[in-house]
Parts: structure tokens; C-alpha cells; sequence
């Protein structure tokens, strides 16, 4: 069913009238967990201030280790309904169980599937048969053929409303905290007739190279971006080594719209 053989015009993913995969790139920025009102409320104001749409934050945290923060769960969600209401927002939130479904959704617009669950095929089933986008990441070690047979999981069950996201792979490089496979974005629009967007964040692991990232995740194809911001990324309870402060966001968002114009790219 995701096979562009099959079907080939681009399928258009509509997050509340933002449409993804019609040639302009989209964004998605936020932080990586829901931490506090006041704490995604700056990020939020931020992405406004942009004329952006879209926001990110964890609320059901999958962390390698047990004694890591966990998230805030139900809790977390309503500060991210609450906020993206006041700033005429729309929430981009991982579930990871397909329990979470009957609590989460009256709060997440788009709901993400995270690496780790890329091959839950329960959970799989259960966010194909909802009636909301589904952004699903690139498992670490999935290759591109498990990740395409991942989102046709989902739309088996009827949600073709499907955004494929590249977040790096696990390889033997260090040097950043995975290796981007900027490759699978020309390979995933040639394969299947979803939108790809390139998280520039998890797959680099490094807020130096963030902005070419972008660069190159928007020449070569992707429908859109997604990076983390944190009001003072230093104190963040996950992921404080990447996340983007308020004032690196504003310079590496100028600087992908100056990209974009510079090389005619809508
Ligand atoms: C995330 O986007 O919050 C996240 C945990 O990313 P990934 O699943 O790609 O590791
Ligand atoms: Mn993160």
C-alpha cells in the first residue's frame, strides 16, 4: 500500500490545514521532553514568532535507562494541548504503548512512533486504525526495507496519513551519536509516495552540525525538518547535550529560510 509502483501521485499528510509533502518544507521544533508550562511556553512563542505551525515535545519518554526521567506522561500531554492552543499550535507526541491511545489523543495531533518502536507491530495496528498523521522514526538498526514494511503496518489498517522519518542509524562512527543516512530520503520518496522528514537532532547528536544537516536533508528531498530547542538546554532532563537554545534556533531557522530562497526551493 506505501509502494509509489501502486500509487504514484505524493500523498499529502494535513496536520489541521498544515500540509506536508507539497514541495515546501516543513519544520517541526520543540523540546525533547514536556518539562514545564513555562518551559515549552518559550519554545513555543519562539516557533509563533517564525510563523511556524507545528510542536514538538515528549511526554511518554522511552529512555535507555530506567532511572532516567521518564517523562510526565497524561500530565506532560495537557501542558502540550494547553500551549499549542494559545499559540494556534499544532502537537507532534510519542506514544509508546498502544494503551496510551484512549488517554493521549484528545492531545496529540500528529503522534509519533519512536525509533525503539519501530517494529512494535501492535502498536503498529493500533495508531492504523486511528484517524490522526503518524509520524514514524527510522528504527536504529531498521533497514529501509523494514522501515517501508513498518509503515505498511500501519496503513494494513487504513491511516495513510503517514510521515517517514530518518533519525540516524547505528554504526560503527562515533563521531556523531548516529550517522545520518541522508541517502534513505531520495530512496524512501522513490519507494513510497510518503513524505520523509529528516530529524537533524537525534541523528546527529551535535548542535555544531545541526544546520548542515538541514542543508542537506532539504537538497536532497525531505517534505521537512525536525530539531529539538530547549529554553537552557544545559538543564533539560533529557537530551541537554543537542538541544537547540532559543537564540541558536532563531540563527538556524534564518539561516535554512535563507537556504531555501538562495536555492529556490518553496
Ligand atoms: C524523540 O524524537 O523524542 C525520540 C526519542 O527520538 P528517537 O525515537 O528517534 O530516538
Ligand atoms: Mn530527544
Amino acid at each position: 500500500l506505501v509502494s509509489r509502483k501502486r500509487k504514484p501521485e505524493s500523498t499529502i499528510v494535513n496536520i489541521n490545514g498544515e500540509l506536508i509533502g507539497t514541495g515546501t518544507p516543513s519544520f517541526v521544533f520543540g523540546p525533547c521532553s514536556v518539562e514545564s508550562y513555562t518551559q515549552v511556553a518559550e519554545v513555543a512563542a519562539a516557533i509563533q514568532s517564525k510563523g511556524l505551525k507545528l510542536i514538538r515535545g515528549g511526554a511518554y519518554k522511552p529512555r535507555t535507562s530506567p532511572y532516567d526521567f521518564q517523562g510526565l506522561g497524561l500530565e506532560g500531554l495537557k501542558i502540550l494541548k494547553q500551549i499549542s492552543k494559545e499559540f494556534g499550535l499544532s502537537t507532534v507526541s510519542e506514544i509508546v504503548t498502544p494503551s496510551h491511545l484512549d488517554e493521549a489523543l484528545d492531545y496529540i495531533d500528529v503522534v509519533q512512533i519512536g525509533a525503539r518502536n519501530m517494529q512494535n507491530f501492535e502498536l503498529l495496528k493500533a495508531v492504523g486504525s486511528i484517524n490522526k498523521p503518524v509520524l514514524l522514526k527510522r528504527g536504529m538498526a531498521a533497514t529501509l526495507d523494514e522501515f517501508i514494511h513498518a509503515a505498511e503496518y500501519i496503513m494494513s489498517q487504513g491511516n495513510d496519513q503517514i510521515i517517514l522519518c530518518e533519525r540516524g542509524i547505528r554504526t560503527y562512527e562515533r563521531a556523531t551519536r548516529n550517522t545520518l543516512d541522508i541517502s534513505a530520503v531520495p530512496i524512501l520518496k522513490q519507494e513510497t509516495h510518503l513524505p520523509v522528514f529528516v530529524d537533524v537532532t537525534h541523528s546527529t547528536g551535535r548542535r555544531d552540525i545541526l544546520l548542515p544537516a538541514a542543508k542537506a536533508a532539504i537538497a536532497i528531498g525531505a517534505d521537512g525538518v525536525m530539531a529539538e530547542v530547549h529554553p537552557d538546554p544545559a538543564v533539560a532532563l533529557s537530551d541537554a547535550a543537542q538541544q537547540m537554545n532559543l537564540q541558536q534556533f532563531d540563527e538556524f531557522y534564518d539561516s535554512v529560510q535563507k537556504f531555501l530562497k538562495n536555492h529556490e526551493i518553496h
